[in-house]
């Protein structure tokens, strides 16, 4: 038994440092990412639920890494996070996605949403509001276009500077979204400090509609929500028309999801949007 102990012991503490060094190994490739090229964006579309039209996308960032092949953003924003090498990726996300968003209105495209993910420790140490019109003013993108997602972890951090950050982002122009709303453990009373735009149920709550009874509960209950306090609400992680169904008779606002698209490559995006235009 001992001699056993002994092994899953080297055997725990070899696991610990494989995994220690690729986390490591990551953490380094990650500086140079930026600066190689290596980032791009996937833009996955987001509909009206009452009328069917195309009305956003959502900016998903994807890192394509030499060797080890694209890595999804859960597993190295949280270290970019850390590093706060999140600033500057940050910063280059949102810049990517407004020039995009531009170049598709100077095509001709119809006017859609942008919607940019924004990390916690972009609101609190990101000089946030000098990047966002910093940004619009060299991308020439409205910020009417421009939607903010932030998580309540964002919200709470430092609640009075984010408070005045978030609303001088507003004051341009541009909406704020709650994202993953529901699964955070914060009361709800930053919903009435923060003025927010639109409400984005979390996909752990679509994922068993419309057949879990608690699901559908909590759902109306969200949208209930929104509306009371004048927010759009939005469900993300649609993948079946049961789901949209249910959603559009509880009055959900818009939809996302694997139903309509996979996060697309601009390329592909756009040729969506003119097939859609020309339907
Ligand atoms: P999120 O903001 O909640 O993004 C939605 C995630 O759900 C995306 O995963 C998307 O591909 C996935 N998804 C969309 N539709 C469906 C569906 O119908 N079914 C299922 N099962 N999944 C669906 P992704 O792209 O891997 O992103 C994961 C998370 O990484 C995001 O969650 C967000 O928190 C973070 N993230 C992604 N891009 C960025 C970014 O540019 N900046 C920051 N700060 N975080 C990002
Ligand atoms: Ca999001
Ligand atoms: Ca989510
Ligand atoms: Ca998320």
């Amino acid at each position: 038994a001992k001699e056993n102990g002994r092994n899953s012991y080297q055997f725990f503490t070899r696991e610990l440092n494989d995994r220690a060094r690729v986390r490591l190994d990551l953490e380094n490739d990650l500086r140079r990412a930026l600066a190689r090229h290596e980032f791009t964006l996937a833009y996955q579309p987001q509909f009206d639920l009452a009328t069917g039209h195309l009305i956003g996308a959502e900016a998903l960032v994807r890192w394509h890494h030499p060797e080890r092949g694209i890595i999804p953003p859960d597993q190295f924003i949280p270290i970019a996070e850390e590093t706060g090498l999140i600033v500057p990726l940050g910063a280059w996300i949102l810049r990517q996605a407004c020039a995009t968003g531009q170049a598709w209105r100077d095509e001709g495209l119809a006017d859609i949403t942008i919607a940019v993910n924004i990390s916690a420790h972009q609101v609190r140490r990101g000089q946030l509001e000098l990047t966002v019109r910093q940004v619009l003013n060299e991308t020439a993108f409205s910020g009417h276009l421009l939607e903010l997602e932030v998580t309540e972890s964002a919200l709470m951090a430092n609640q009075a500077a984010a408070a005045t950050t978030l609303k001088a982002i507003q004051a341009m122009g541009v909406r704020l979204a709650i994202d993953d709303f529901g699964t955070g453990y914060s009361s709800l009373g930053y919903l009435k400090r923060f003025a927010l735009d639109k409400l984005k149920i979390d996909r752990s709550f679509i994922n068993d509609l419309p057949d879990d009874n608690d699901d559908a509960h909590l759902t109306r209950a969200i949208i209930g929500i929104g509306h009371t306090l004048d927010m759009l609400v939005i469900a993300e992680g649609v993948e079946t028309e049961a789901q949209e169904r249910f959603l559009t008779e509880l009055g959900c606002d818009q939809a996302q999801g694997y139903l309509y698209a996979r996060p697309l490559p601009a390329a592909d995006f756009r040729q969506m949007q003119i097939d859609l235009k020309y339907q």
